[in-house]
């Protein structure tokens, strides 16, 4: 079961994210920054559990969800809790996409797509640098 328990709006200055998360947190979270792919943490993880905001710890997708999409990034076909990420449209590089953000501290995590399997059709393109994984 995931864990439904919303976490508050958390709220911090640069400086304060800044001296918490890593350099490659910081600047994925806060500056929507993309890993190159195939080059993060949990790429090719298999392991069960939940993956959780690096940034507040809020669940946000489960293992179950996670598939090999083959695109470099970790893949999800839905959100472990569908109040636990937003979505925003994202004009930026001359495209038009969605952006998924962390619902708690509005941290960047990636990008939906409308090419993922069934049953949602959806891919959660998500850069391990955003996500901490708990195993079960
Ligand atoms: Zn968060």
């Amino acid at each position: 079961m995931p864990d439904t328990k919303t976490m508050p709006k958390v709220e911090k200055s640069e400086a304060e994210w800044r001296r918490e998360l890593t350099p490659m947190q910081y600047a994925v979270l806060r500056e929507k920054a993309t890993e190159r792919p195939f080059t993060g943490e949990y790429e090719r993880e298999h392991r069960p559990g939940a993956y959780i905001c690096a940034g507040c710890g809020q669940t946000l997708f489960e293992s179950d969800a996670k598939f090999d999409s083959g695109c470099g990034w970790p893949s999800f076909t839905q959100p472990a809790v569908e109040s636990h990420v937003a979505e925003e449209r994202d004009i930026s590089h001359g495209m038009v996409r969605t952006e998924v953000l962390c619902a708690s501290c509005h941290g960047h995590l990636g990008h939906v797509f409308e090419d993922g399997p069934g049953p949602t059709g959806l891919r959660y393109c998500i850069n391990s640098a955003a996500l901490k994984l708990q195993p079960k």
